[in-house]
């Protein structure tokens, strides 16, 4: 099962109800795996709300170097020490490097584990930044004021064996089926199996989050295919003007649609729009070019499992 929470879904200014932005991934696989994407001011606290172990968080993603992204790090970071965390944690950013060595610099004292920063490049392509044995993310560069990127989590592609096809083969299952899925290719009796002839491929579901950007048809290249595209959505429609730095709920939907994802769902909305009205306002735009839209909200949460989407409000 994959869960996604929603932390915070303001954009540059909170306000009492949006906090600044991160969202919460938790992979439910042979083990458990928490990452966020983003970790704007108050996230350990948001965490703490929806019930989420901030000690278990392997990685964190930052899209890009302004404060609402990043400005919760520094406290996060502080509580991890005092509950004595060992683990790593790992910090993936485009010139990741430099801003966590001068984050760590403000500290009095060193954090009692290793904080890893990892370099994501910036690319006009979907480069792949970490995988394990079950998941993957890749990233690409998007356009904002300053270097940014957005991102992709993703289920590894897996085969499931196929009863029917074994049986026509007249093969029979074994232990030789695990190193065939690890393999692709296995050899019996002088004869040689390939995957393809007796299992299905099952693709990974994909999580896309575009971080901050204005319309940028390249992260369609990213997106595509994705269960559920997570856009930033700072203005309506009719405020096009005012922002260039930024996307509109239409702009997120154009993105969604040519990359024919399940659900998109926008976020980092700006204090401009607060009430109901204002919100109902937005979606309606946005539907009007992709209509399996929503709207996040602070700990609105999504579950993926067998690939059903259950949508609920965590707190
Ligand atoms: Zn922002």
């Amino acid at each position: 099962m994959i869960r996604i929470t929603f932390l915070g879904t303001s954009a540059g200014v909170p306000t009492f109800n949006r906090m600044h932005p991160s969202i919460a991934i938790e992979y439910f696989g042979k083990d458990y795996k928490l990452f966020l994407f983003d970790c704007g001011e108050g996230t350990q606290l948001q965490l703490m709300k929806a019930g989420i172990n901030f000690m278990k968080i392997n990685s964190i993603f930052i899209t890009h170097w302004h404060a609402d992204h990043f400005a919760g790090l520094i406290p996060l970071i502080q509580t991890m020490n005092i509950e004595g965390r060992t683990k790593e944690l790992k910090i993936f950013g485009p010139e990741a490097s430099r801003y966590v060595k001068n984050i760590l610099s403000l500290y009095e004292y060193k954090p009692f584990f290793e904080i890893v920063p990892i370099d994501v490049k910036l690319s006009k392509d979907p480069i792949k930044i970490f995988e394990d044995e079950e998941i993957e993310f890749y990233s690409i560069e998007v356009t904002h004021s300053i270097k940014s990127v957005a991102y992709a989590f993703k289920e590894k592609d897996r085969y499931s064996i196929d009863e029917n096809k074994l049986e026509k083969l007249n093969l029979k299952k074994g232990r030789w089926l695990e190193i065939i899925k690890k393999q692709g290719i296995y050899k019996i009796n002088n004869r040689e199996i390939r995957i393809e002839e007796i299992a299905n491929l099952k693709r990974g579901i994909k999580v896309t989050y575009s971080g901050d950007t204005v319309f940028d048809e390249n992260l369609v290249k990213l997106a595509k295919e994705s269960k559920i595209l997570i856009h930033e959505a700072t203005y309506a429609e009719k405020d096009k003007d005012v922002e260039k730095l930024h996307s509109s709920c239409s702009d997120a939907a154009k993105i969604a649609k040519l990359a024919n994802v399940e659900l998109l769902i926008l976020t980092h909305l700006s204090r401009r729009y607060q009430s109901e009205e204002d919100i109902q306002n937005i979606l309606v735009e946005a539907k009007k070019i992709f209509s399996n839209t929503i709207v996040a909200e602070d700990f609105l949460t999504i579950e993926i499992l067998k690939n059903e989407i259950k949508i609920y409000k965590r707190i």
